[in-house]
């Protein structure tokens, strides 16, 4: 199943599906575009400067700023059980957006618009598939394994 990102670009699914298999040991990668060196996080198979394909992974700190955030109260379906959640927009040092929740290190009062925070890895093994997506934490947070009781 392809989705179609703006006007010219897609990923295809496999070409990046390394990046699951990173965050599962602990890393997070950006794509960097062998041709023109554009970096792009999350990343893409297929460069949005000069649009070639040749792209290498490298690994980025999870450091950045809360660009903005949102709380969410009615959840889409699947996710009535964990509202309200607190979602946000990272700015990160290397450059890129990354979209995630807030994880339980940040209490809600707390979060506030240009905080440096840290994007951590989180992994749900006990699933038959693993799930592995980032949560949004306290600057110096270290990844961990989150089991799937929540
Ligand atoms: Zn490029």
């Amino acid at each position: 199943m392809f989705k179609w990102f703006g006007k010219v670009n897609y990923t295809p699914y496999t070409k990046v599906s390394d990046f699951a298999q990173y965050l599962k040991d602990g890393y997070f990668m950006g794509s960097r575009c062998k041709k023109c060196g554009a970096t792009s996080f999350p990343p893409r198979a297929d460069c949005e400067q000069c649009m070639s394909g040749d792209f290498e992974f490298f690994e980025v700190s999870g450091r950045g700023r809360v660009h903005t955030f949102t709380k969410i109260v009615a959840a889409p379906t699947g996710f009535e059980d964990v509202a309200p959640y607190i979602v946000g927009v990272i700015d990160l040092e290397e450059g890129g957006k990354a979209l995630a929740w807030f994880g339980d290190s940040i209490e809600e009062g707390d979060i506030e618009i240009g905080m440096e925070v840290q994007i951590v890895p989180q992994i749900f093994e006990e699933l038959e598939e693993i799930k592995v997506y980032y949560s949004i934490e306290r600057l110096g947070t270290t990844w961990s394994k989150v089991s799937s009781a929540h």
